[in-house]
């Protein structure tokens, strides 16, 4: 049975898949948005064995200790209005659940990822394709879709990088395929300018809104899950260009366009615990 405080530290580490980060510079204080939280300055601390990177920001209101998965790495951040000696205290105090809280997120199943050999199961928009290797007699490179298999036909001397390459080309143009028709959607039901968007392979978030530039990165491993949950990815951080933090406020403009966000959210995090995925 899970502790309440072993309850709190998985739901933060799987929140933690969803965060997004502020970009770790001194902002300009200028900022047209003051209440949005910043960075101003970033440091590491060991506290009880335990690295920890602490984020002195402005626009926050309380301490807060985060371990993110999948590495286990500890996050902290503390307002500008407190004191080095309170946070090490407030850190100290918190190292038995930080040692409890980074043994759980390691010792998390993980399904090892794909080397796409001829067999192999991908899932593509939350379905499964058997990959097929083909050999090409000249150079020739090919990816497509027959039925419920992937074909790729390469070179026959063509290492397992190359089809992975040639595979996350394919799997980019077809992620974008969906992104583009959200991404267009929710501009117009939320009347907001066009964000850009660029997407990356990522290990531990689905997706960055980056408010200087305002952009968003997408994760590559999205290619893998149900549409809906794209979807919820897509209003998640097109949200954030309204409200910075994951609080109350954020969630409800959220369930004002898609009211089953939490279930697609949690479905999202079930799929990624319990698929091989990039
Ligand atoms: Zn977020």
């Amino acid at each position: 049975m899970r502790t309440r405080e072993a309850e709190t530290a998985h739901s933060q580490a799987r929140e933690c898949a969803l965060a997004t980060p502020r970009p770790r510079t001194l902002r300009n204080p200028t900022s047209s948005i003051p209440s949005m939280p910043t960075t101003i300055s970033t440091e590491t601390l060991v506290i009880d064995g335990i690295n920890i990177t602490l984020s002195w920001k402005s626009g926050v209101r309380a301490m807060r200790i985060r371990i993110l998965s999948p590495d286990a790495k500890a996050v902290a951040t503390a307002p500008l209005h407190t004191s080095r000696s309170q946070v090490i205290q407030f850190l100290t105090s918190r190292s038995e659940w930080m040692h409890r809280a980074i043994k759980k997120v390691k010792s998390a199943p993980r399904p090892a990822p794909s080397t796409f050999d001829d067999g192999d199961t991908v899932w593509l928009f939350g379905l499964p394709y058997k990959l097929r290797l083909q050999a090409s007699p000249g150079k020739k490179k090919e990816i497509y879709i027959s039925g419920d298999e992937i074909i790729l036909t390469l070179p026959p001397t063509t290492t397992a990088p190359q089809r992975r390459r040639l595979l996350h080309e394919f799997f980019k143009q077809r992620l974008a395929i969906a992104l583009d028709v959200y991404m267009r959607d929710y501009t117009a039901k939320l009347q907001c300018c066009p964000i850009p968007y660029r997407i990356m392979s990522r290990r531990s978030v689905w997706g960055t809104f980056h408010p200087a530039t305002r952009t968003i990165i997408f994760n590559l491993q999205l290619i893998h899950v149900a549409p809906a949950y794209i979807q919820y990815i897509v209003l998640h951080e097109m949200t954030h260009q309204y409200v910075a933090a994951h609080n109350a406020a954020f969630y409800r403009r959220i369930a004002a366009l898609m009211p089953d966000w939490r279930e697609r959210r949690r479905a999202l995090q079930q799929f990624a615990r319990t698929h091989p995925i990039i």
